[in-house]
């Protein structure tokens, strides 16, 4: 251990008492990763990490980082997909695990108040037992937690009726790079009282300050769910069923997924799964949910009509639990694959292109991945246009040329996305992962305002330093 890391640590277990410190090699190299692993070149590792308990610990360690220049990278539950939690220039990982309280829940204004470091569906279900609907829905539901959700504007399953975790957020606790804490907003809906840092915080990725407290909206929970499982005859077919399902059926699903037939035959090498109309080219989840029941039966049976006139091979309505979960079983198991066998991705894209376009995108793919001997597949939130595309390399590439491939394809991939009318990443973040193709998206007087900001909020350059935009 080097003089700086010894008396960093001292002076931490000052601050927080000895047990909320660690310098311990295994510890610091488990909390200095998250699930983009296998793009680094390199592991990035803390020299120490700590575990604050309150607020007040939070701003204590933020002003003594502040005052010596020790970079600070905040940490959730490190299931980021963008390096976001990676600690890149080493110093000091924060662990929000220990602030895991659920403060408290507000029936009367529908609201609920956490700390940052809640798992997700904890949130979910407390919500649920009061009656009420907690609309944030990443598929990480049960591992990410809240101030990672908060830090990333989380999207997930049910964005195209509810929006992504900032539509859920009204106010927040902050913690500043110079330890000194903010309230912002509050249990109120309206709120026009200066500009909106809520929602410059939100998505901000820990770079711009720690959030220490989340104020949430909640709905009333819907009286009944009911999910559809669809094998589409081609992938044109499922995009036009997809504009469909609003613009002819006058309904708003709270989910539209989308697998292609790779993903799909993925799930089943992987599992043995016996799943109906393998060989179909397409494949959706579309969930419906409201309070009438009988209202929600019709939408569901004008729904299920469209997707059988637009080239559905089968319509399988799932009603209760034990059905609706062997439907999104099959979806979670798509990505499940993928981790599991996770050291073979070249890449895990994010991307969103306007839903109107989602069919041209999903046509110049194959073209796309032989020009660079890749193959792929693509899944996710189709009703939000924002698809992930886990790029494979071919198996005779040698280890060397992988990464130089994979960087070729997606700069390739990204121009396509641009020409769209799409950008970078729709949920996952921009971190490390993505940064260098930043300028394809945003234009140089963008760039340059996102550094203005970041210097505003952190003049020392300490919170998180080189995640989303490189320097
Ligand atoms: C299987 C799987 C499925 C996933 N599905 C989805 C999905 O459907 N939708 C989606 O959007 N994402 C998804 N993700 C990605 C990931 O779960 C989300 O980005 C999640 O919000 C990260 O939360 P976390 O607590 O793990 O944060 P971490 O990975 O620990 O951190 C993420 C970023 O937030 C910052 N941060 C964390 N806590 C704080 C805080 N309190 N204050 C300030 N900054 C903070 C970190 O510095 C980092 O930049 C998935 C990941 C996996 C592994």
């Amino acid at each position: 251990m080097s003089d700086m890391t010894r008396s960093l640590l001292e002076d931490l277990k000052a601050i927080l008492g000895a047990s909320s410190v660690t310098a311990d090699a295994e510890r610091r190299a488990a909390y200095s990763s998250d699930e983009t692993l296998p793009w680094f070149d390199r592991h990035y590792t803390a020299d120490v990490v700590c575990f604050p308990e309150n607020t007040a610990q939070v701003s204590a360690v933020l002003k003594y980082a502040n005052e010596r220049r020790v970079p600070v990278t905040p940490r959730g539950a490190g299931t980021g997909l963008s390096g976001g939690a990676v600690p890149y220039m080493g110093g000091i990982v924060m662990s929000m695990e220990r602030m895991n309280s659920i403060i408290e829940i507000d029936v009367e204004n529908r609201t609920l108040t956490a700390e940052p470091g809640v798992v997700t569906s904890e949130i979910t279900k407390a919500a649920r037992e009061r009656g009420l609907l907690y609309a944030g829905d990443p598929c990480s539901g049960d591992i990410s937690f809240i101030g990672g959700n908060v830090a990333e504007n989380a999207g997930g399953n049910k964005v195209i009726k509810y929006g992504s975790t900032g539509a859920h957020v009204l106010g927040l606790e902050i913690v500043l790079a110079d330890g000194s804490i903010l309230t912002l907003g509050g249990k109120r809906r309206k709120d026009v009282t200066g500009y909106d840092l809520i929602h410059l915080i939100v998505g901000s990725e820990g770079t711009l300050a720690v959030v220490t407290k989340v104020i949430l909206n909640l709905l009333p929970l819907p009286a009944r769910v009911t999910d559809l499982f669809v094998p589409m005859r081609s992938v044109n077919a499922a995009m036009r069923l997809v504009a469909a399902i609003s613009t002819r059926g006058g309904v708003i699903p709270s989910s539209v997924e989308f697998m292609d037939r790779k993903s799909i035959q993925n799930v089943k090498d992987y599992t043995g799964m016996e799943i109906p109309h393998s060989e179909a080219a397409a494949f959706l989840i579309i969930q419906m949910d409201g309070m009438d029941r009988r209202q929600l039966w019709i939408d569901v049976e004008r729904v299920g009509d469209i997707c059988v006139e637009l080239g559905a091979l089968e319509v399988f309505v799932a009603e209760d639990r034990n059905a609706r979960d062997r439907v999104w079983r099959i979806r979670r198991l798509v990505a499940e694959e993928e981790w599991t066998n996770s050291m073979a991705l070249l890449s895990k894209e994010d991307i969103v292109v306007p839903s109107g376009s989602i069919s041209e995108f999903l046509a110049e793919l194959p073209a796309l991945a032989e020009r660079h001997r890749a193959e792929y597949n693509a899944y996710g939130h189709i009703g939000d246009g924002n698809i992930h595309m886990t790029i494979f390399p071919m198996s005779d590439m040698e280890p060397d040329d992988l990464k130089k491939a994979s960087n070729a394809m997606c700069a390739d991939l990204y121009r396509l996305v641009k020409r769209l009318g799409g950008t970078l990443s729709g949920e996952h973040g921009i971190g490390l992962k993505r940064r260098e193709y930043m300028n394809i998206f945003l234009d140089e007087a963008h760039i340059a305002l996102i550094r203005r900001l970041k210097d505003a909020f952190d003049p020392n350059g300490v919170l998180n330093p080189g995640k989303i935009v490189e320097g």
